[in-house]
């Protein structure tokens, strides 16, 4: 038997007036008393339904010039409340006979189905299309970004590699001209995030709830924790990393003869330059092939099978849409990965990040339903994060021998420095939906207050916008996924009790870590993490241990 190819996944268009007979028909087969089949036919309907969705959005990524796909994209983005309207109609109706439904699908689908039937309401759906307009107003502003540097005009991610450079005067410019942008579209961003903010807090009035913080932990199907436990893990990340991140700034600054570390600091992890990848784009695909040998041969047998059938873009090219992503094909099975590679070690991390929600996605494709193909994406993240650690024994295939230990010790100082600032994001956006008619230069004001208790150390020199509390704006996940950032954080806790515990025991470590991809989303996040013999990041201790770890690793 061959081996699936990309091009050989294709899924009908589905239209408004198909997917409403295909429900009547699924409520039909229920009236009947027939609820396995009717279920198993719904399951059916959704995954062709992702597929299409799915194939619809990566083409227009991979050409966002084609005409074509822009169209396709723009009728996928009108269909979907249609979609969502008749799936949240369906789940009201099961889980109104939640035992019995419960005993086919399993308890966890019908908890994530509470959470998604109280986020929806046909009085919020005008709501919900401004929030979408409003969103896409600041990508836009941001993807229109046309910055000089070095005698060159590039968007905000053509930065990149400027505000990591060795030269100190290059990384200043760098952020002198990011920040510049923003600060001359210092209204706009107030204004967009202004009415983002009041449109969610009026959605969740009308939905019953005191403010937007309740309905945004149940958009993000979150069933097994709330504000407080995060809260806690906040203060956990104050107390045992924010030492931690602290100590190793001062022993940068030191070791570079600086009199100070400045903002444009902080990207320059090794001191002789962050490592680069060894080669271009094919040699990188061609050694990673090696690398994953070295690692688990399921892991190899999967990376095999995505490269020879097409399932990854990863090239940079005029027209493709930014950052990086996994997509999957729920009638199919096999995931692909997109990226854009820049020369820079963002590269090998967004490579090796991808692969890991590739390969849980594979590994969890005979979960029994669709809701358990992908978890929670707290959930979801340690598969991509744990993936870059236990990388980390192979990693020189990538970077090049002589480069891997200063790979290592910058990826692993790259992941303790994120978690300040992680949590400061999430920390900024409980206190904005519980004051949502703050003014935006209370706003700023939040921030600057929030960031001197996470980043103490931040010095942002002569950078003027940044020292009135606006550096959240760059950080699109506030406008766009609201209380979307813990995830990244309460997943590097976890994917860092991956790397400790592969430093005693790889074989076992790496075990571990297939059996939890495979666990798919079939479970909430907590039993996931202790499913795989790790402690839960609300739990005490969860950072101390690895702390102390890489405290010892990095000799501070
Ligand atoms: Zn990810």
């Amino acid at each position: 038997m061959n081996a699936i190819r990309f091009t050989d996944i294709a899924e009908p268009r589905p239209t408004k007036e198909g997917l409403k007979s295909a429900y009547d028909a699924i409520t039909v087969t229920l009236d009947r008393g027939d609820r396995a089949p009717a279920l198993a036919d719904w399951d059916l309907l959704r995954r062709r339904y992702d597929t299409w969705s799915a194939l619809v959005g990566l083409r227009f990524a991979q050409n966002t010039t084609d005409e074509a796909a822009k169209a396709e994209r723009d009728y996928a983005d009108a269909l979907s409340p249609e979609a969502s309207d008749l799936e949240i109609a369906l789940k009201r109706r099961l889980l109104a006979d939640r035992g019995p439904v419960a005993a086919v699908v399993g308890e966890h689908a019908v908890r994530l189905w509470d959470t998604d039937v109280t986020t929806f309401d046909p009085a919020i759906k005008p709501d919900l299309e401004e929030e979408a307009r409003v969103s896409s107003r600041y990508t836009e502003l941001l993807a229109s970004a046309k910055l000089g540097i070095d005698g060159k005009t590039v968007n905000l991610a053509g930065l990149g590699p400027y505000a990591e450079d060795r030269d100190r005067s290059v990384r200043h410019e760098a952020e002198r001209v990011r920040w510049q942008y923003f600060d001359a579209n210092a209204a706009a961003l107030d204004d967009i995030y202004d009415q983002l903010v009041k449109l969610r807090h009026g959605m969740a009035r009308k939905l019953g709830f005191e403010t937007y913080t309740p309905l945004g932990y149940r958009r993000m199907r979150r069933v097994d924790y709330g504000p407080e436990d995060v809260a806690r893990y906040r203060q956990q990340v104050a107390t045992h990393v924010v030492p931690l991140v602290g100590r190793l700034l001062e022993a940068r600054r030191s070791e570079n003869g600086w009199d100070k570390l400045r903002y444009w600091d902080e990207a320059l992890i090794d001191p002789a330059g962050n490592p680069k990848p060894a080669g271009d784009h094919d040699a990188l695909v061609e050694a990673a092939a090696t690398m994953f040998d070295g690692m688990d041969p399921r892991l190899a047998a999967f990376y095999r099978r995505m490269r020879d059938g097409g399932f990854m873009d990863l090239k940079n090219r005029p027209g493709k849409a930014g950052g990086g992503f996994c997509t999957s094909f729920p009638t199919e099975g096999v995931p692909f990965i997109f990226a854009n590679f820049n020369g820079t070690h963002h590269d090998i991390g967004v490579f090796t990040h991808e692969m890991g929600h590739a390969f849980q996605n594979w590994e969890s494709r005979n979960q029994p339903g669709v809701d358990y193909l992908w978890p929670t994406m707290e959930a979801a993240e340690i598969n991509s994060m744990g993936l870059e650690f236990l990388s980390y024994p192979g990693i020189g295939k990538l970077v090049g021998e002589e480069a891997a230990e200063r790979f290592r010790r910058m990826h692993l100082i790259g992941a303790l420095a994120f978690l300040p600032y992680g949590v400061c994001v999430d920390h900024f956006q409980h206190e904005v939906y519980a004051n949502p008619d703050a003014s935006p230069a209370e706003r700023h004001a939040m921030w600057a207050r929030l960031e001197k208790l996470y980043m103490p150390w931040t010095d942002y020199g002569d950078l003027g916008f940044l020292l009135k509390g606006g550096r959240w704006q760059a950080k699109a996940h506030i406008y766009g996924s609201p209380f979307y950032y813990i995830d990244y954080t309460l997943a590097q806790c976890c994917a860092m009790q991956f790397w400790v515990k592969s430093r005693r025991d790889y074989a076992g470590a790496m075990e571990a870590y297939v059996a939890l991809c495979g666990r798919g989303g079939s479970a909430p996040f907590q039993d996931l993490v202790c499913s795989a013999g790790l402690v839960s990041p609300f739990a005490d201790g969860a950072l101390a241990d690895v702390v102390q770890e890489a405290a010892a690793v990095l000799s501070v």
